[in-house]
């Protein structure tokens, strides 16, 4: 690890990629090799609080509460806090996020500037700073690498992995696009400034200049603004990683889930968003709530944004019918299964005429079936089962007598309990197959076994004897 460090001091510099002789086996070693430091308890946490942000995560909402309590709220405050909270949000969501850390579109000059501008008066941090730990995020997802990871629970992937010092360093994540860009660069240097201004003057000045509330412009435009928008974007790392569906992947945590995206800009198609980083959009249909996919949408037709990454749809189709598929084997495998000609005994035909004395024993597609406590209830009558006991009654079954529906067909199957040595001649799969099982889910390793009952039936060999 000291070596990295030390390349990192110097490849930051000259803008060469962070990354570039990274260690093939870079998680494992660096979760190996790397010291972390101890859990917090509360016998140690005096020492692991990271001051800077814990007094500004703290002291920002109490005085915002404080202020509330002794200053009345104007709705025209109200309504710029508001506007000024989308404002600052979308300089994190449109800025921080989409266009510096995942380079989801190009944006002009000014629009740069803006949205620097904007995203400092959200106070996370500079761009360059924010975007580093983004991309590890998204490197690392749920591993300790993540400087969020969701798995340490929900407190500490929102707001806890602030209040402490860092238990690791974040995983190692290029940003030297973003060391090259200047505007990175000239916000990263009047970092102090912006957030003075963004944050809490212009909330200020703008509503006394307008209508003579600068108090309320500042309780509630400045402190209380900056908490909203504080917790709409850490929901992004907690709420978006345990609420909702994954209709895309569910190999990490990341879920979809309109609150999330109602409480985070647009955010919350998380799952989507994990799978197709460098997509301008969160949501993929126009009804789901993504003001900041419609805000750069809008840039564009401003001619202030360009070249919109957008993911081929055939690949995102993948992704969402591989996750329609797998609840779709859940149910397959809650059902109970025919049994195939390899789980049956081979009976001849004297010992089916033998046996049919016994119990009421029907022959169709080849199969011998009981249908003992069945002929009762037979919807045409238990004449007709009757005197088809040890006889062959394919014909009959299949639209002889009457072409019984698929849900007969299938419940037939379930009574097999042997298969006729020699009884059935090749080439009448859609008899001996039942309707359930003629389109299966299967797994790729099942796809060339005999043995299996979703797909080695295809071609009737092995099944028939
Ligand atoms: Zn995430
Ligand atoms: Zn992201």
């Amino acid at each position: 690890m000291a070596t990295t460090t030390k390349t990192k001091t110097k490849v930051e510099d000259d803008h060469t990629p962070i990354d570039i002789d990274i260690p093939d086996n870079y998680v494992a070693y660096t979760l190996k090799t790397q010291k972390a430091l101890p859990p917090v308890s509360w016998a140690n946490i005096h020492k692991e609080i990271n001051w800077l942000s814990f007094t500004i995560l703290t002291v920002t909402p109490l005085m915002g509460i404080v202020g509330a309590i002794f200053t009345k709220l104007r709705w025209e405050t109200f309504a710029f806090a508001v506007f000024y909270y989308f404002v600052t949000g979308l300089g994190i969501t449109a800025g921080y996020h989409r266009l510096w850390a995942h380079r989801c579109y190009n944006a002009s000059k000014p629009l740069e500037y803006a949205l620097a501008m904007a995203g400092a008066g959200a106070v996370e941090g500079s761009i360059k700073w924010w975007s580093r730990g983004h991309r590890a995020h998204h490197r690392y997802t749920d591993t300790e690498l993540d400087p969020y990871n969701a798995h340490r629970g929900f407190f500490y992937s929102h707001i806890g992995w602030m209040l402490v010092k860092p238990r690791r360093k974040p995983g190692v994540a290029d940003v030297s696009d973003l060391s090259k860009n200047e505007i990175v660069r000239w916000q990263h240097r009047n970092y102090l400034t912006l957030i003075i201004l963004m944050g809490f003057v212009v909330p200020t000045v703008v509503p006394w200049l307008l209508w003579g509330d600068a108090r309320g412009g500042y309780v509630y435009a400045g402190l209380l603004r900056l908490c909203f928008v504080h917790h709409s974007t850490f929901c992004v790392n907690s709420l978006a990683h345990w609420l909702g569906e994954a209709p895309f992947d569910d190999k990490h945590t990341p879920k979809d889930h309109l609150i999330t995206a109602l409480v985070t800009v647009g955010e919350g198609y998380h799952n989507f968003h994990h799978q197709f980083p460098m997509d301008y959009r969160n949501a993929i249909k126009w009804y789901q709530y993504d003001p900041t996919k419609w805000f750069i949408w809008t840039m564009k037709q401003l001619g202030l944004a360009r070249q919109l990454k957008v993911f081929p749809d055939n690949e995102i189709h993948k992704g969402q019918l591989t996750m329609q598929l797998k609840k779709l084997r859940e149910t397959q495998e809650m059902l109970a299964w025919p049994s195939d000609s390899n789980d049956l005994p081979v009976i001849s035909w004297d010992s089916f005429q033998e046996q049919s004395q016994k119990r009421p024993l029907v022959l169709i597609s080849g199969f011998i079936h009981d249908l003992s406590n069945f002929i009762e209830e037979h919807p045409g009558g238990p004449h007709l089962l009757i005197k088809m006991i040890g006889k062959d009654a394919t014909t009959a079954f299949f639209g002889g007598v009457y072409d019984h529906s698929n849900a007969a067909h299938n419940l037939l199957a379930m009574k097999r309990v042997g298969v006729l040595a020699g009884g059935m001649p090749h080439g009448l799969d859609d008899k001996a197959i039942p309707p359930s099982q003629r389109l299966k889910i299967a797994r790729y390793n099942e796809l060339s076994s005999p043995y299996n009952s979703s797909a080695g039936q295809s071609d009737g060999e092995g099944m028939f004897y």
